[in-house]
């Protein structure tokens, strides 16, 4: 009794509640392909939620986190540790930024930027403004930052100092910032709720602001940093520098870890003793994600995402063309796409999903608007045709 109706059973029992999960426990991964306990083979177009970007089980990363377990495991922020120093030195080295601090979690990596925000602005300055649609973690203040009533709802009260724009207007965005606001808060490209770029002009618009207003620019690159559209962050693309930045999701390629990073100047308002983790940056993790970034870092990888990328947005692209009825085309940047349904398209998007489980391809109903798809960027193009293959007979079948 080990199969994965076994397992749902015994996981149903005993969990809270918070996941509405896929029947099915995995048990193995390698590659872009995972593997349930019934045997069942799958191709993932999900990657853990744009975590293990490089694969699943890559060697190289497997055998750094083996060979630190085997050295060191833990010691606390009590210490220096090599693997944190390396990781901290590429992140400085490729990036706008001069010093990071460690977490281990998106949320947590946010919830350093907004403290990093106010205590740097004083007392009086407080409230951050972020957007409608925005996705920012679950924690009170992350979640307070999350631009959607849904995330909200049986949590109040929350935290005070978090004020929402709507989407895709600076002129209204403006008309919030007070003597009290501190930042502008926002991911380059909103993941959650539906694979949503902003415009660059929008972007632009938010430095401009920052810097008439004296604000700071925080971008939360939890989902679209590490390569995932295409750059190492996706600031790089878009011509607009924040002044804070938040990684996290694909930093370790699995294994939990989080970096918040700003400049020089900036960083001189957390001093000893202001935040700290007790996990942040664990010699393990940080190991993982030395590996992760030196493989990403490497000859041709992002640019391998780009001309993927390409090619997954073309095939979605035909493929919309293809059911008018139900999607409306393709968005998104590098692999960070969604496949934009139409109100049909939506009212079974959530049958779209599941047939293409039963059909052993692993995707998401992001937002209620779009199939969203993040592969492991080390995906081939023979991958993204049978992914493509099999929805284009789940669109024909419903
Ligand atoms: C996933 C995500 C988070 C939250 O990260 P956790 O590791 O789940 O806390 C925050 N911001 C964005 C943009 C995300 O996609």
């Amino acid at each position: 009794m080990t199969g994965n109706r076994n397992w749902k059973i015994r996981g149903d029992k005993v969990f809270i509640q918070t996941y509405d999960r896929f029947p099915a426990a995995m048990v193995r991964g390698e590659g872009c392909r995972l593997w349930d306990a019934d045997g069942r083979e799958y191709l993932d177009f999900l990657s853990g939620i744009a975590v293990c970007s490089l694969g699943h089980s890559h060697p190289a990363v497997t055998e750094a986190i083996c060979r630190q377990a085997n050295t060191l495991m833990h010691v606390s922020n009590l210490f220096y540790t090599v693997p944190q120093i390396e990781l901290a030195e590429l992140l400085v080295a490729h990036s706008f930024a001069d010093r990071v601090f460690m977490a281990n979690s998106g949320a947590e990596a946010n919830e350093a930027a907004i403290k990093l925000a106010r205590i740097h602005s004083g007392a009086d300055r407080y409230e951050v403004i972020s957007l409608a649609g925005s996705f920012h973690g679950r924690t009170l203040a992350t979640v307070a930052a999350t631009g959607q009533p849904k995330f909200h709802e049986g949590f109040e009260p929350l935290p005070k100092g978090f004020v929402h724009a709507e989407f895709g207007d600076p002129a209204q965005l403006e008309g919030l910032i007070s003597e009290r606001t501190c930042a502008i808060l926002c991911e380059p490209l909103q993941g959650e709720s539906g694979v949503r770029p902003l415009d660059t002009s929008y972007l632009q618009a938010f430095r401009k602001l920052c810097d008439r207003h004296g604000l700071l620019l925080i971008f939360d690159e939890v989902q679209t940093g590490m390569g995932r559209t295409g750059s190492l962050f996706a600031y790089e693309q878009l011509g607009v520098i924040p002044d804070i930045m938040t990684v996290a999701k694909a930093l370790g390629n699995g294994l939990p870890i989080g970096a918040m990073l700003t400049t020089e100047e900036i960083a001189t308002s957390l001093s000893a003793g202001t935040h700290a983790s007790t996990f942040g940056g664990n010699p393990v993790a940080a190991a993982a994600a030395v590996a992760t970034m030196k493989l990403m870092l490497a000859d041709d990888f992002l640019e391998g995402v780009r001309a993927k990328g390409n090619y997954l947005a073309g095939r979605l692209k035909d493929l919309a063309a293809s059911y008018p009825d139900l999607a409306t085309g393709v968005r998104g940047r590098g692999l960070l796409l969604g496949l934009v349904l139409t109100d049909k398209g939506i009212s079974l998007g959530r049958t779209i999903v599941e047939r293409l489980f039963d059909k052993g391809v692993l995707v998401n109903f992001a937002g209620n608007t779009v199939i969203r798809c993040i592969p492991p960027l080390v995906i081939n193009e023979s991958d993204i045709d049978e992914m493509v293959t099999k929805l284009n007979d789940v669109l024909k079948e419903i």
